[in-house]
């Protein structure tokens, strides 16, 4: 086996990883394992699952940990008994996490709206964020960018698709970039009839056939709403116009996004499907550490399929370009009903294509603010998560 050398070790980086005990997350602390003298864990924060993070912590040794919920906040204190962590908790401790003055790089791994105000908090504190919450630039990209502008923070993307793009982007001006192309599996339900949507279940949905990742997002990959979320997401991170965002379905998932350009050139970041190595990228960029994430064999990898994505039958996309082109609040509430709907699809309330109806209806009626500010978006994404409810006759949890 092919031994890798561990990098000279410059200052150690202080983190704070928001939603450790997730996917994003746990993959970042196998990172952190690989590179330990490029790491210090400062702190650990996540939802509800305080006993791994209780683990977490007694293998990292941070400073603070934080819990979202609050009822859980206890527990996590009684797991940490030698009482040398401090504990915070809800939305105020995630953000103090994410701002102590040690800290200088947050992941914000955590999933949904819960962490747009911790990462919006680290950019103004001029934090350099490594960035997996989609969510966060889809509700507040206009406040993200205002925050990157004003001060002197970072953002840099672990999602594979924009650090595919942000590797190509490497080198070039924005003058000539002609267009960005993101790339989809197409989820598991790429060649299965429509006519048969009703009938997909829970598991079924949660099959992902390249990609292991958190429930939400996987069933957002299945509605091919996870991409809608990504051309917003492009559209804030690379400064780009809608129309210059194409979607292409790619089975494979191998190459992992291009960029074409002016000149007729096309840029692609091709690799093996594993989350590692962009969250990795994010943690070490500019420099490039030498890891043993599998490589891609050239000599099976057989063929490279693309194809245009179906909208009619994967109507999430259509909804999450039209919220993009409407503005304002339009992608809070394209996103709330989206996690709300989701949710209950995953409660087995409701049915597969239930999803994209509730947050087409959820955007014909929940009114748009133009401009938002902060207090705009929580109650767009509070409005339509109610208006999901009310549509659906059900308890909100
Ligand atoms: P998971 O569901 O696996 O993990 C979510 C994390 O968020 C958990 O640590 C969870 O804590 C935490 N969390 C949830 N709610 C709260 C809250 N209210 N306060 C604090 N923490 C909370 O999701 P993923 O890791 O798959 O995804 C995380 C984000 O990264 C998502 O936005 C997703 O779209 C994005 N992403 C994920 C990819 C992947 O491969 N997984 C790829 C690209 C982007 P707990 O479990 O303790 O409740
Ligand atoms: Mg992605």
């Amino acid at each position: 086996m092919t031994s890798f050398p561990t990098p000279s070790p410059d200052a150690p980086r202080s983190l704070s990883i928001l939603g450790a005990t997730g996917s994003i997350g746990t993959q970042t602390l196998e990172v952190v394992r690989l590179f330990p003298d490029q790491f210090d864990v400062h702190a650990l924060a996540c939802g509800g699952n305080v006993e791994l993070l209780a683990e977490q912590a007694r293998e990292f040794q941070p400073e603070h940990v934080a819990v979202g919920d609050a009822e859980r906040a206890d527990d996590l204190r009684a797991a940490l008994d030698d009482g040398s962590v401090t504990v915070h908790v809800g939305e105020e401790g995630l953000c103090r996490v994410a701002t102590h003055p040690t800290v200088d790089v947050v992941v914000g791994a955590v999933v949904g709206f819960a962490g747009l105000a911790p990462v919006l908090a680290a950019l103004r504190e001029d934090k350099q964020v490594a960035l997996a919450n989609k969510e966060t630039l889809v509700v507040a990209g206009p406040l993200v960018q205002a925050a990157l502008a004003e001060g002197e923070g970072n953002l840099l993307p672990v999602d594979s698709e924009h650090s595919a793009i942000f590797q190509c982007l490497s080198g070039e001006s924005s003058d000539n970039v002609e267009q960005v192309v993101l790339t989809a599996s197409g989820g598991p339900f790429r060649t299965r009839s429509a006519d048969t949507f009703d009938a997909i279940t829970v598991d079924e949905a949660l099959d992902h056939p390249n990609w292991s990742m958190g429930a939400k997002i996987t069933i957002d990959s299945a509605t091919m709403m996870n991409k809608g979320l990504e051309v917003i997401e492009a559209r804030w991170l690379f400064d780009l116009a809608p129309e210059e965002i194409e979607v292409l379905v790619h089975p494979q998932s191998i190459v992992h996004s291009m960029v074409s350009f002016r000149d007729g050139a096309v840029k692609a970041q091709l690799g093996v499907p594993d989350m590692k190595v962009p969250i990795q990228y994010a943690l070490s960029y500019p420099a490039r550490w030498p890891a043993p994430h599998e490589r891609l064999d050239w000599t099976t990898l057989g063929r490279l399929d693309f194809e245009t994505p179906d909208l009619n039958k994967f109507p999430c996309l259509r909804h999450a370009y039209d919220a993009l082109e409407r503005g304002g609040s339009a992608p809070a509430v394209l996103n709330a009903a989206n996690e709300a709907a989701v949710d209950q699809f995953l409660r087995e309330r409701i049915s597969f294509p239930d999803i994209p109806r509730l947050v087409g209806e959820a955007l014909a009626s929940v009114p748009i603010v133009s401009d938002p500010v902060l207090d705009d978006l929580y109650a767009a994404d509070a409005r339509s998560r109610k208006h999901v409810q009310e549509l659906l006759g059900a308890p909100s949890n």
